[in-house]
């Protein structure tokens, strides 16, 4: 019987003895992910480009009863360099010697604008962020991965990333990009033990959705803690074999 990972149920020690890095944990889904994944028993490492954010949700990391110490990795993907992304792996590896799971996570909303008004500039970093940075992470970690009996990478896309609409821009076309990206790694790993799937969150109460849509009544949507089932079952070990998908949150 095939799982609906929306619906799926776990014990809660079930991300036990997993290293798993959470690109923008620091606020929104990324933040409320390392939280329930730390208090399922996995280590988890915090990046994000703020210290201070990143310190808060270290300390409400350490509150949860039994989860394991955070680490914090700070690397702003937007002037990171090939050096700021190898230090990084390097000292995963010296630290850890692996990863279990990859969560790619940050991304930058950019502007609402036609394609016609769009900023170049801009359109450069959003797909800069959202699509560049997410290719030298994974490119720097894939040793590390290899090196896990249970390697698993996400990645985030978004309803736009599937069906293309107005006034979306870069956005949209880096999250068309995220899917197919999450595609190649799957093909590319079809007969490894690496397993790279996408995860459309849905309407999400963050900031990102909130500068999307000012107006709308924020309580009428989900909260990031409400829609974390499937990146459990994704991080988890009963997804094995499940590679090249692309799953909804909601
Ligand atoms: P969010 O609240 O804005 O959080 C984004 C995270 O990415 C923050 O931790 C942010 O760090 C980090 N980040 C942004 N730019 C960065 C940079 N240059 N370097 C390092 N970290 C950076 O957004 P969210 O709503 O949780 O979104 C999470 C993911 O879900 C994104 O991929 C988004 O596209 C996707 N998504 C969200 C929704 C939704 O309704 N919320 C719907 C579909 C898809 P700071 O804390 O420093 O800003």
């Amino acid at each position: 019987m095939s799982i609906d990972p929306r619906s799926y149920e776990y014990p809660d020690d079930i991300l036990k003895n997993r290293i798993v890095l959470i690109t923008g944990s620091s606020d929104g889904i990324g933040k409320a992910l390392a939280l329930h994944a730390a208090g399922l028993g996995a280590q988890v490492i915090l990046h994000g480009r703020s210290v201070p954010k990143l310190e808060k949700v270290y300390d409400a990391i350490e509150e949860i009863d039994g989860a394991p110490t955070p680490s914090i990795a700070v690397v702003d993907l937007e002037s990171a360099n090939a050096e700021s992304y190898m230090t990084l792996a390097q000292s995963i590896e010296s630290e850890f010697g692996r990863l279990d799971g990859l969560v790619h996570n940050a991304s930058i909303l950019g502007e609402r604008y036609s394609i016609e008004q769009y900023d170049a500039v801009l359109w450069q970093k959003v797909m800069h962020v959202n699509v560049t940075a997410t290719f030298a992470l994974t490119q720097v970690f894939l040793p590390l991965l290899h090196k896990s009996d249970d390697p698993s990478v996400i990645f985030t896309s978004s309803g736009v990333g599937r069906t293309g609409k107005s006034f979306w821009g870069a956005y949209a076309v880096s999250k068309f990009a995220t899917e197919g990206f999450s595609q190649v790694l799957a093909d590319e790993h079809r007969h490894s033990k690496l397993r790279s799937n996408c995860i459309n969150p849905g309407a999400t109460r963050t900031n990102m959705r909130l500068a999307a849509y000012p107006a709308e009544d924020r309580d009428l949507l989900k909260r990031p803690e409400d829609i974390l089932a499937p990146y459990v079952y994704l991080l988890g070990p009963d997804s094995k074999g499940i590679t090249g998908e692309s799953f909804d949150a909601q």
